[in-house]
């Protein structure tokens, strides 16, 4: 998914909010877990992380 999150970092305490360049910045995130800090991996079109890759993952064989 696609991930909104405020990446303010000081600019000017208090921040200006929405008039912040920063306050709204788009990010990847695990269709899972919404972890944005890991690595993501692309399934048929749904990103999951490093954590959560192996559940969604075609199994083959035990
Ligand atoms: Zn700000
Ligand atoms: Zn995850």
């Amino acid at each position: 998914m696609i991930k909104t999150v405020s990446g303010c970092v000081d600019c000017g305490r208090p921040c200006m909010g929405h008039a912040c360049p920063h306050y709204e910045i788009e990010v990847y995130a695990c269709d899972d877990c919404e972890s944005t800090q890991r690595d993501l991996y692309d399934i048929e079109g749904n990103l999951y992380c490093s954590e959560c890759v192996l559940s969604h993952l075609p199994k083959v064989c035990n």
